[in-house]
């Protein structure tokens, strides 16, 4: 955990942030300002900073993330309809949480 970091708090349950899922990778929870009607962030519990900080060995890592999109796009009903996922990288890429995650949104009619 790296200290004072907000998703290294929630992911391992230090706040009252309420988790749609969580195994022992990561945790998944729904954006505070969502910019669509779908909004969740899929955020592995090891703190790693941005893209640019992976190794190697995070490779399964990065594998689970993708799959639970997977999985939560279809529980949020927008497997069907579509949806985005990206990931911010650094402050020009439009990162303002230094921890990685990636995000689900989807939803529109
Ligand atoms: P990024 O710009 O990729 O770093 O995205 C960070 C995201 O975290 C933004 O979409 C914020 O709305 C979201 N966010 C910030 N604080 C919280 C929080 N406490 N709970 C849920 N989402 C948050
Ligand atoms: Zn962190």
């Amino acid at each position: 955990m790296e200290k004072g970091c907000l998703f290294c708090q929630i992911s391992h349950g230090e706040t009252s942030t309420e988790l749609l899922f969580e195994n022992d990778t990561l945790v998944v929870f729904k954006d505070i300002h969502p910019a669509a009607p779908v909004h969740l962030l899929i955020v592995p519990k090891q703190h790693i900073r941005s893209i640019n900080d992976l190794q190697d060995a995070d490779r399964p890592i990065l594998a689970e993330m993708l799959l639970v999109a997977r999985d939560m796009a279809a529980q949020s009903g927008v497997a069907t309809s579509g949806y985005r996922l990206f990931v911010n990288v650094e402050r020009g890429g439009g990162q303002v949480i230094f921890h990685l995650h990636l995000h689900l949104i989807g939803g529109w009619k």
